[in-house]
């Protein structure tokens, strides 16, 4: 925890507070509570079986969804500390903003978002926001983890004006175009600095990229030549970690640089001074947002589109397809608490208001659980 926290910070004598009010913890913050909470979820614990690039059963040193967000909240707690930010926040939005990821990665998010066209659309950072505040069943007094505003408003990265008007107060800053606090902003840069380089490090280990292909890159070439420079008889792997790690730095380092003239600059006295700027305060430097475009652009072409990856998506599609069809036109085929949980949407919402249990079943399922589940309801030899 921070030994001073700056003005602009979050902190408890400026939360927003929670939507259902509650005693304040004794012996920790309030978002060390929001953090204690996202970790005994059931939803994080399921991050550990979820797909970041790789499918779960591809090899046991890929990133998870669950190493991923570790990875996230150790960048953004760095970082934190040194702007003074609030580190507990920080760290409560890192371990929960991809609490709403469906299994199969980005292909099954694509594929349940088209299974649900015609219900409202699926979007995974909205659903990280509906496990938070609705689908985690944990507490006596409300459904949720009841989150303090801050930690949802982090949560929430992104969302459309439409969607915007139907989350209230916290839904008003995109409608406003505000920004959300330091502590939001910089978590989803962590999020994009892990990605982008825990990505380049599993695309190396399962072979479908190579290190000269990563040479193509500005920002590999230059960390490259000097870790080559330095170590004369450094193995591959241990060169490709050396100029990894030395990329995060030079990122972080960026960003800590750039984003702190920015504060300078506008002088923000209060967190909602840092509300209404018109841009976010934490954000790279051009020069690296540059790098940055290129190291994406590498990626998307390298890796995300690899005929390999490509094989492993058109199956995460087919199965998320299937059962989501199957389940709607068959409800009692589900596990007999969302079978009750639809009759109860329906009764509100008809037939979008069953899509939406059937969505919220298999965004909440693992990989290997959703790779069973098809089984068991597709295979004619699965007798249970
Ligand atoms: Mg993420």
């Amino acid at each position: 925890m921070n030994t001073a926290l700056a003005l602009y910070a979050a902190n408890v004598g400026n939360s927003r507070g929670r939507r259902y009010q509650e005693a304040p913890p004794n012996y920790r913050t309030e978002y060390q509570r929001d953090r204690d909470r996202i970790v005994h979820s059931a939803a994080f614990r399921r991050l550990e079986y979820k797909t970041q690039v790789f499918v779960n059963h591809e090899g046991d040193m890929f990133r998870t969804r669950l190493t991923h967000s570790v990875e996230v909240a150790q960048i953004a707690r760095s970082i934190s500390r040194i702007l003074n930010l609030n580190e507990d926040l920080v760290e409560a939005i890192a371990l929960a903003h991809d609490l709403g990821h469906t299994p199969f990665g980005h292909a099954g998010q694509d594929a349940l978002n088209r299974c649900m066209k015609a219900y409202g659309g699926f979007e995974h950072n909205l659903q990280s926001l509906r496990v938070v505040d609705e689908l985690e069943e944990r507490y006596a007094e409300f459904s949720g983890l009841n989150l303090t505003y801050e930690s949802r408003e982090g949560i929430l990265k992104h969302c459309s004006p439409l969607r915007a008007k139907e989350l209230g107060e916290l839904g008003e800053r995109f409608i406003s175009k505000q920004q959300p606090s330091l502590e939001a902003q910089l978590t989803n840069v962590a999020d994009e600095i892990a990605y982008n380089n825990h990505d380049m490090d599993d695309g190396m280990r399962s072979g479908l990229i190579t290190l000269e292909q990563l040479c193509e890159m500005s920002l590999f070439a230059e960390q490259y030549e000097i870790v080559i420079g330095l170590y004369k008889n450094l193995t591959e792997r241990r060169t490709i970690h050396e100029v990894v790690r030395r990329m995060i730095n030079s990122q972080v380092t960026d960003l800590i640089e750039t984003s702190l003239a920015n504060i300078k600059s506008a002088a923000p006295a209060t967190i909602d001074d840092i509300r209404l700027q018109p841009q976010p305060l934490i954000r790279f430097s051009e020069e690296m947002n540059a790098y940055n475009l290129e190291l994406k652009r590498f990626l998307r072409k390298g890796l995300y589109q690899h005929y390999r990856v490509r094989r492993m998506s058109t199956k995460a599609d087919r199965i998320i397809k299937s059962l989501f069809e199957i389940f709607l036109d068959d409800q009692h085929l589900l596990p007999p608490e969302y079978d009750s949980k639809v009759s109860q949407m329906e009764q509100v919402e008809g037939v979008a208001g069953k899509a939406r249990v059937v969505a919220d079943y298999i965004a909440g399922m693992t990989d290997r659980y959703a790779i069973g589940e098809f089984e068991r309801l597709f295979n004619p030899s699965q007798l249970t």
